[in-house]
C-alpha cells in the first residue's frame, strides 16, 4: 500500500494542502476527485516525488520515500500531455525507459509475473517485454508507427505502454483523457477499467470530472480546499454524500 500521513504543502503564503492522511490500498482504482485548484494535481505529484511536501511523510510499501528521487520510487506517471518521443517510434518510445534506467532483464524478470502470471521466465529480452506490454494493450500493430501517426486515444495508449514496461508499483495519471474528444474519454474509461483489472496494479487517478470518477473508480477521495472530505467507493459517496459541498460536486440528489 501507499500512505499518506499528515501532507501539509504551501505556495508563498497559500496553503494547498492541509494536512491530507491518505491509505492506497495495494490493486485499488483510487481517484482523486475535486473542482479546478483543490489540491489534486499537487498532491499526486507530492507522491511522485516530482514535488516535495513541506511536512508529513509519504510510505510506498515498507519504504518511507521522503527525499528519494522520483525515478527511484518505481512509480509510474502518466500525464495527460503524452510526451512520447515524436522522432522514435512506439516500439523505441517503450524501450526508452528500460534503456534510461539500464536495467538488467534479470533483474526485471520476476517483477514481470505479478503482471502477466505465467509469463516470467518466457521473457528473454527487452523487446520481448515491450512486445507483452503491448499485448496486454493491444498496440501490437501500432509497434512501428511515430507517434504522429496515431490517434489521440492510440497515442495514450502508446504512453500507458511506456509507463507499462517498467513494472511500477503503482500508476499515477494526472488527467490522462482530458486531451481526446467526448467519445474517445468515454470509449477510454472502459478500457482503462478493463486494463486495472487485467494488470491488478494499483492505479492512482486524478480527475475532476466526477462522471469519470464515478464510473472507474474502486474508491473516490472527494478533495475541496487542500482537503479529502469522503472517501468512499463511488455508489456510497453517492448515495451518502458527507455534506452539502460534497452531494453538489458528484451530482448527488441528497
Ligand atoms: P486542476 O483540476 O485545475 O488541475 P488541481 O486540483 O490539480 O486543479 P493543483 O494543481 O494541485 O490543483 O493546484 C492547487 C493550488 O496550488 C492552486 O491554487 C494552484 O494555483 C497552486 N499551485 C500549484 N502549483 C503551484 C506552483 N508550482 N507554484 C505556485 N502555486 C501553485
Ligand atoms: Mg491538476
Amino acid at each position: 500500500n501507499i500512505v499518506l500521513s499528515r501532507i501539509e504543502k504551501s505556495f508563498s503564503q497559500e496553503r494547498v494542502l492541509k494536512g491530507i492522511d491518505l491509505e492506497i490500498r495495494d490493486g485499488e482504482f483510487l481517484t482523486l476527485v475535486g473542482p479546478s485548484g483543490c489540491g489534486k494535481s499537487t498532491l499526486l505529484r507530492i507522491i511522485a516525488g516530482l514535488e516535495a511536501q513541506n511536512s508529513g511523510s509519504v510510505r510506498i510499501g515498507e519504504r518511507l520515500v521522503d527525499g528519494v528521487r522520483a525515478s527511484d520510487r518505481d512509480l509510474a506517471m502518466v500525464f495527460q500531455s503524452y510526451a512520447l518521443y515524436p522522432h522514435l517510434t512506439v516500439k523505441e518510445n517503450m524501450m526508452t525507459p528500460l534503456r534510461l534506467r539500464d536495467l538488467s532483464v534479470a533483474q526485471r524478470l520476476p517483477m514481470l509475473g505479478r503482471f502477466l502470471p505465467g509469463a516470467a521466465g518466457k521473457l528473454k529480452t527487452m523487446s520481448q517485454a515491450v512486445a507483452e506490454t503491448a499485448e496486454v494493450l493491444k498496440i501490437e500493430p501500432l509497434l512501428a508507427r511515430k507517434p504522429g501517426q496515431l490517434s489521440g486515444g492510440q497515442r495514450q495508449r502508446a504512453a500507458l505502454g511506456r509507463a507499462m514496461v517498467r513494472r511500477p508499483v503503482a500508476f499515477l495519471m494526472d488527467e490522462p483523457l482530458s486531451n481526446l474528444d467526448a467519445a474517445l474519454r468515454v470509449h477510454m474509461r472502459t478500457e482503462l477499467s478493463d486494463l486495472h483489472r487485467r494488470l491488478a496494479s494499483t492505479f492512482i487517478y486524478v480527475t475532476h470530472d466526477q462522471a469519470e470518477a464515478l464510473t472507474m473508480s474502486t474508491r473516490m477521495a472527494v478533495m475541496m480546499g487542500g482537503e479529502i472530505l469522503q472517501l468512499d467507493t463511488p455508489s456510497r459517496i453517492y448515495a451518502d454524500p458527507a455534506n452539502r459541498r460534497v452531494a453538489e460536486f458528484v451530482g448527488s440528489p441528497k
